[in-house]
Order: C-alpha cells, then sequence, then structure tokens
C-alpha cells in the first residue's frame, strides 16, 4: 500500500508536530560551538512519498549540518560502488552496543569496524570513497583518480543526488569540527594501524569531517529517505541513485545500528529504519511509502533528537508505517 492521501497526511504531520514540538527533554550537542548555539526549541518536519508529494511542518526553512544522517548514504554510495559482499566483509553489520565514538567498539571486536551507522565503520566507509572515484571515468590527466578532491566529488555528489539539489559545506562547522576531531583521527589511525582503513587516515577524516559539514534542511533529508525507500530512485528528480538491492542492505544496517545504542528502542517503538545525527535529525524510511525527517536540536543521552524520536513515533502509528505489522 500507499501513503493516505494527501490531506490526510498533511494533517497527521501537523498533528504529530503539535503534539510533541513543545517538549523540553534532552539537551543540544555542545562539543562543537555550532551545534551548542542551535536554537533549542527549533523543530521542523517533512514527509515525501515515493510518488514525490511533499509535507512540510515547523521551522521547514531552517539549515543544519547533516552529521551521522550522512552515513547510511555514503555507505550507499560505496555498496554500490563495491557490492554488497565486499562492502559487509570490510565494514560490517552488526551492533555496537557502545556510543557512536567508541574506540573500544574497535578492540573489543577483533579489531574491526561493526557497522557502518558509528563512526569507525563509518569512517572506513568513506575511506573506500577515493576507490569508488578511482573507478569512474577520468576527466583528464590534471584530475589524477586518487586525488582526494575526486573521492569529495564521490561524496558530494552522491548526497546531492539523493537530495536532488547540489548541497554545499557548512565552512564555519566544517573548520570548527576540523579543530576539534582529535577522537575521530584516533579512530582513522586506529583503523589504519590494523589494516582496516582504505585511503590515508587523515585524508578519510577530512573527507568525514566534510561530510558530516554538510549542510541541509528537514526537506532534503526526507527527499534523501525518500530515495532509499523508492528502491533508490529520487522521487522529486526521477534520477537513480543506487540500485533497488542496495536500499535494502542499507536499510538492514540503519534498522540494525541507526539510533546509536538505542537502536533496538527505537525499532520497538517505530519499527522503521532510520537514522540519528548529534544536530538533531532524524530520518526514517517506509520502505515502498516515503521518507520521513524531523529536526530538533534538543537531545538524549545517546544523541538522538528527542521530539525527532516522538514525532516520528506519532507519525509512524498514525500512517500505519511498522514494518513488523501484519495489517
Ligand atoms: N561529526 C560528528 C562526529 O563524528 C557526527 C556525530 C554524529 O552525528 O553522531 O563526531
Amino acid at each position: 500500500g500507499h501513503l493516505p492521501e494527501d490531506t490526510t497526511v498533511g494533517e497527521l504531520v501537523q498533528a504529530a508536530y503539535d503534539e510533541h514540538r513543545h517538549v523540553t527533554d534532552g539537551a543540544v550537542a555542545t562539543y562543537i560551538s555550532q551545534l551548542a548555539a542551535a536554537d533549542p526549541t527549533g523543530c521542523a518536519a517533512s514527509v515525501v512519498s515515493v510518488t514525490g508529494r511533499a509535507f512540510e511542518v515547523g521551522d521547514a526553512a531552517v539549515r543544519f549540518s547533516i552529521q551521522s544522517v550522512s552515513k547510511p548514504f555514503v555507505l550507499a554510495l560505496v555498496v554500490e560502488a563495491l557490492g554488497p559482499d565486499r562492502a559487509r566483509n570490510l565494514l560490517g553489520a552488526n551492533a555496537t552496543g557502545l556510543a557512536f565514538n567508541s574506540v573500544m567498539a574497535v578492540e573489543l571486536h577483533d579489531h574491526r569496524t561493526m557497522n557502518p551507522m558509528v563512526n569507525a565503520g563509518a569512517i572506513a566507509a568513506t575511506s573506500l570513497a577515493p576507490e569508488v572515484a578511482a573507478r569512474r571515468p577520468a576527466r583528464g590527466a590534471a584530475d589524477p583518480a586518487d586525488s582526494p578532491d575526486r573521492a569529495w566529488d564521490v561524496v558530494l555528489g552522491g548526497l546531492s543526488a539523493f537530495a536532488g539539489r547540489t548541497l554545499e559545506v557548512d565552512d564555519e562547522v566544517y573548520a570548527c569540527e576540523s579543530a576539534s576531531n582529535l577522537r575521530n583521527r584516533s579512530i582513522a589511525h586506529l583503523l589504519h594501524s590494523y589494516g582496516r582503513l582504505h585511503c590515508d587516515p587523515d585524508v578519510a577524516t577530512d573527507l568525514y569531517t566534510r561530510q558530516c559539514s554538510v549542510s541541509v534542511d528537514v526537506h532534503d533529508l526526507a527527499v534523501m529517505a525518500a530515495t532509499l525507500a523508492d528502491g533508490g530512485v529520487n522521487p522529486l528528480t526521477g534520477a537513480r541513485v543506487v540500485s533497488d538491492r542496495t536500499c535494502a542492505h542499507v536499510l538492514a544496517v540503519m534498522a540494525t545500528a541507526g539510533l546509536y545504542e538505542l537502536s533496538g528502542d527505537w525499532l520497538w517503538e517505530v519499527g522503521l529504519p532510520g537514522k540519528s545525527g548529534v544536530s538533531g535529525a532524524v530520518v526514517t524510511v517506509a520502505p515502498g511509502k516515503g521518507g520521513l525527517a524531523v529536526w530538533s536540536p534538543l537531545l538524549d543521552d545517546a544523541g538522538n533528537s528527542v521530539r525527532g524520536q516522538l514525532i516520528t513515533r506519532s507519525l509512524s502509528r498514525a500512517l500505519g508505517l511498522n514494518v513488523f505489522a501484519s495489517a
């Protein structure tokens, strides 16, 4: 089945937003100053159907850095280029049970990454972007296949194709995060020491930091999620970004690990693959139906938007989206 008719969806998005937008639990992320400066009252939600209908409520014009919500989309580009078997072999598909930026997760699990929804696996996924780039036709001698610029084009071009518009980096977030990403650099070097990184560790960390700094709004994220819901075809542009097989694998790892160490609780409540990020965004994919995105910067202890989870749960129930439900 599809989503209900447009007026119903519009009313339900508004109702879910109205129900939870004044919840004040949680705290904004403070580890980079741009995130700490986010308006704690900010809240927006968007639903985009696989038929290309879009519904927005709240502060939908606000832009924020994509942060960890970039992870499933970069993974999709890597799975598409390398094939699902090699991608899973290199990156993993199981939960860590530990915080998103855990170094112990690497130490405890055989010196390898567990999944590409948390930092170690995500940095390893991004470290494959130079290989993805090298598979593409060269644009001339001044464009060597292994240049970091080409790898960045793969990442930014891929995220843009998912969003259906040309995305850009928020330079302030990027500068600030570059100056404070010692832990991610450590993870990259640790993985490198175990032969688990696939390009220079400083290049990988820089690509990953840029990827996290890409500026989006809630509509962009709902379009990106809707592209995964639509088997890899962007429902607004009609462009095929990745294959349906790639999408199914990406959704599986989102369901396993998309909401940090609370992914099981999320699946219990919402019954859909999702991915959250520390800027307060949560995207959710209803396969064959559409994409949902909420932005609201107050986070729980694991780093998930509090209102984002509540609004998405209400919408999943009201729209009947739980993939485990039989009716
Ligand atoms: N750029 C952030 C980091 O790696 C992303 C964290 C997140 O959204 O989980 O620290």
